[in-house]
C-alpha cells in the first residue's frame, strides 16, 4: 500500500464534481461526480458500478469534503453508459486473450484493442507490462 502518500483531491469545474489523483499515474486525475455517484476510473467504470460499489477515489471525496455520495447508481448518461459497455467488453476480450496466450506483447494488445484499454488497464492494476510483454497480475 502507499503509505503516508495522499492523493491530491481537488473540485472540478462544475458542481458536485471533484477531480481525484490516480494512485498508479500521478498527475493523472479521475473525475468523480457526487450527484450522479460516479467516478471515471478503469476499476469504476468496468465493475463496481454494476454492484452500486464505490472506488477508493469516491471514498476519498465522500472523506475530504464530508459529503455522502450516492449509492448504486450508473453512468447517468447513456452514450457515457454505451461507452463504458465497449469499454468493459474490450477489457473482457483483452483479460481473456492474455489469460488464453499466457503472455502477450504490447504491441499486439494496443492494436487488437487499443491503447486506451491498455492503458486502462495498467492503471487498475490487472495487468502488468514488463520490457513489452504483458501478462495478468
Ligand atoms: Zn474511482
Amino acid at each position: 500500500m502507499m503509505a503516508g502518500k495522499k492523493a491530491g483531491i481537488k473540485k472540478g469545474k462544475k458542481q458536485g464534481q471533484y477531480l481525484v489523483e490516480s494512485s498508479h499515474s500521478p498527475g493523472k486525475f479521475y473525475t468523480v461526480d457526487i450527484n450522479r455517484g460516479s467516478c471515471s476510473c478503469p476499476q469504476w467504470l468496468f465493475r463496481m458500478h454494476h454492484k452500486g460499489e464505490k472506488c477508493k477515489h469516491i471514498l476519498a471525496v465522500e472523506q475530504k469534503y464530508h459529503v455522502k455520495v450516492k449509492e448504486g447508481m450508473k453512468a447517468a448518461n447513456p452514450k457515457q453508459e454505451k461507452k463504458a459497455k465497449i469499454k468493459e467488453s474490450k477489457a473482457k476480450e483483452l483479460l481473456e486473450f492474455v489469460r488464453k496466450s499466457k503472455e502477450a506483447d504490447s504491441m499486439t494488445l494496443i492494436n487488437k484493442f487499443g491503447d486506451d484499454t491498455v492503458d486502462e488497464l495498467i492503471a487498475s492494476g490487472e495487468i502488468v507490462e514488463e520490457h513489452g510483454r504483458i501478462r495478468l497480475l
